[in-house]
């Protein structure tokens, strides 16, 4: 065995990113442990990965307790589409609070390194904008997004409690918006609602007047941010921005997937979910200067690498 090679615990491994970094971290000659209780996740993400000797895959839910032995833990495990974590907002609650138990205990005992893969969402509907990590958001807690937004703000706080009380080696990723193939078809998130509406040239529903803004960064960009928190010294323990700045109307999204999938599409409208923010940009200057990361990917480009993916798929189905 190389002595580079690290064994790496990826929870949720088999959903969208998480699929995407067990695929990274084994081309990168690592032994990676990928586990998921397929809630959004599916066996089909991590199919071509099953004869590789150093992948293995668990059924496993967070809520409760893991016995492994491994170095590093990237905690992914938890809904992240708004659809998804609202069908049963009380487990979403608990896969985050106390699955970030579970695995913290384990980091603790195994004295291996642990990333959370927190979210903007924790800056709610900021009035601070682009948002740094030093703002405090503006988060409705008992609202509609509230099991995920205070479900990942809560797991936080554990992060930070277990490195005070235990020293535990703790790195906090606060992702943005992401997009890629892989995405769900039906899970309900805006780029793939979108992509799927326009191949199939049905209306694409923009929800509210699509003024509203995200930044959306492609899914190769995000998984080497992780990659490069996670190999900071135990001085760094974030919370770090990872995402897009490149800001954009989702109408204006609307209209490119139009225009690249040459689509027939109309664009209409549909209510605005409660609570849905109405801005959302990362500021990167801490990832910039403290990983010397950026993201590389142009929407366009991750655009049509995702098109060219959901195609593959609709024409398979
Ligand atoms: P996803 O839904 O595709 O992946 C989540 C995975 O976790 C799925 O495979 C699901 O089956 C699994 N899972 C859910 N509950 C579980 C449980 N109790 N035990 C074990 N596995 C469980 O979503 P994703 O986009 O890949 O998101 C991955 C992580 O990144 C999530 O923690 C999410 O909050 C975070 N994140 C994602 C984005 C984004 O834009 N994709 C943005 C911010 C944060
Ligand atoms: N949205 C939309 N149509 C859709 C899905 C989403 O207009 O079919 C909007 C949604 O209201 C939000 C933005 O797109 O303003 C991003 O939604 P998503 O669910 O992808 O993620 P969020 O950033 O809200 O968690």
């Amino acid at each position: 065995m190389p002595l580079t090679r690290k064994r790496i615990l990826i929870t949720g491994g088999a959903g969208f990113l998480g699929s995407h970094l067990c695929e990274r971290l084994l081309a990168e000659g690592n032994d990676i442990l990928c586990v998921d209780n397929y809630f959004t996740g599916r066996k089909d993400n991590i199919a071509h990965l099953l004869g590789n000797k150093n992948f293995e895959a668990l059924r496993h839910d967070v809520t409760f307790p893991l016995y492994v032995e491994v170095d590093e833990i990237y905690n992914l495990a938890c809904p992240a589409s708004p659809v998804h974590y609202q069908f049963d907002p009380v487990q979403t609650t608990k896969t985050s609070v106390i699955g970030a138990i579970n695995m913290l205990g384990l980091a603790k005992r195994i004295g291996a390194k642990i990333l959370q893969s927190s979210t903007s969402e924790v800056y709610g509907d900021p009035t601070v904008h682009p948002q740094p990590e030093d703002y405090r958001g503006n988060v409705n807690p008992f609202g509609p997004r509230a099991c995920y937004d205070e479900g990942k703000r809560c797991a936080e706080t554990l992060f930070f409690d277990y490195r005070r009380q235990h020293k535990t080696r703790i790195k906090i990723a606060r992702i943005f918006n992401t997009y890629g193939p892989r995405m769900h078809p039906n899970d309900g998130r805006v780029v793939s609602n979108f992509i799927v509406q326009a191949l199939r040239n049905k209306d694409i529903a923009l929800y509210g007047d699509g003024s509203q803004t995200r930044a959306f960064c492609y899914v190769d960009d995000l998984v080497d941010g992780l990659i490069r928190l996670m190999a900071t010294g135990d001085d760094v323990t974030g919370p770090v921005n990872i995402g897009n700045p490149h800001e954009i109307p989702v109408r204006a999204l609307a209209e490119r997937i139009v225009a690249l999938t040459h689509s027939a599409s109309r664009l209409v409208h549909r209510p605005l979910p409660q609570d849905d923010p109405m801005q959302r940009c990362p500021d990167i200057t801490l990832a910039r200067t403290m990983l010397g990361w950026e993201p590389a990917v142009a929407l366009d480009d991750g655009l049509r690498r995702t098109i060219a993916y959901f195609d593959d798929l609709l024409r398979a189905a």
